[in-house]
């Protein structure tokens, strides 16, 4: 596992912000997505294609999952034919000052188009990689209109469960069973997500600490977390609804923040 990197969900700026955390796009060869909502997903078009541009003289190919619509969603991007962004790489391959500037970077001609590999998953399929392995839950979330997955990543005997947008649920609970970390979405306060239907579709924070608690997780870290919980004055309110229910360690999480395996 040493030194691979997995990306989970592409949304709004993750190319940004993976290159300002010091991680190159070509350091990634497997990404994973839980769903196909926008804030999931739309920086992929600037992931793809910034790995490819820049991934010389190495050309890896990079590893596509994801529940139904990942194929379409992805080759919608690149695909010669269909994709909307196949005229950038497609001028890229040929022209001569772009080919200039490729072999300038160590490439050599003929450049090849992007090497992307696709695999729609489900709920029980497991993804293995070397050292490592990735298995596929239902997550539920907006059913009918997106299929949701959740993912449990093992390597070197610990385990970090991503949930990606789900409401509590028992296949969740189950992937989460004795997890080292349960990262989990947390929108709202209970009791303000009562008042609407919120709660069909996303976990609060009793949700999330329930799940933390059912399912044995030592340490429980909230994200997709709602902008009125951010706010400093809710700091005391959070960890109580929180602490309520799970006596485990809560991080709240932030963006560009680093979590090191206790
Ligand atoms: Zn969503």
């Amino acid at each position: 596992m040493s030194g691979q990197k997995l990306l989970f969900d592409c949304g709004p700026a993750t190319t940004h912000k993976l290159v300002k955390a010091g991680i190159s796009p070509t350091e990634v060869d497997d990404v994973f997505f839980t769903h196909h909502h926008f804030d999931h997903d739309s920086d992929f078009p600037t992931f793809i294609l910034t790995r490819w541009d820049q991934n010389i003289p190495v050309d890896r190919p990079l590893n596509v999952y994801g529940p139904l619509l990942t194929d379409r969603f992805t080759n919608g991007i690149i695909d010669e034919d269909t994709g909307l962004f196949a005229h950038d790489w497609l001028a890229r391959v040929h022209h001569p000052a772009s080919q200039a500037t490729y072999q300038a970077r160590g490439g050599q001609l003929p450049r090849r188009k992007p090497n992307v590999v696709v695999r729609e998953i489900g709920p029980g399929d497991v993804v293995d990689g070397d050292g490592w392995r990735v298995i596929a839950s239902h997550a539920e979330h907006v059913q009918p209109y997106l299929d949701s997955l959740a993912y449990r990543v093992e390597a070197e005997g610990r385990s970090i469960v991503l949930t990606g947008d789900t409401r509590p649920c028992s296949s969740i609970t189950e992937l989460a069973r004795g997890a080292d970390v349960l990262m989990m979405m947390c929108w709202e306060t209970h009791a303000r997500m009562s008042d609407n239907e919120e709660l069909s579709a996303s976990s609060s924070i009793r949700g999330a600490a329930q799940t933390a608690a059912e399912a044995g997780a030592k340490q429980l870290v909230m994200v997709h977390v709602g902008p009125r919980l951010r706010e400093p004055k809710m700091a005391a309110a959070r960890d109580a609804e929180a602490a309520e229910v799970f006596d485990g360690q809560v991080v709240w999480g932030e963006e560009m923040m680093e979590i090191a395996l206790a």
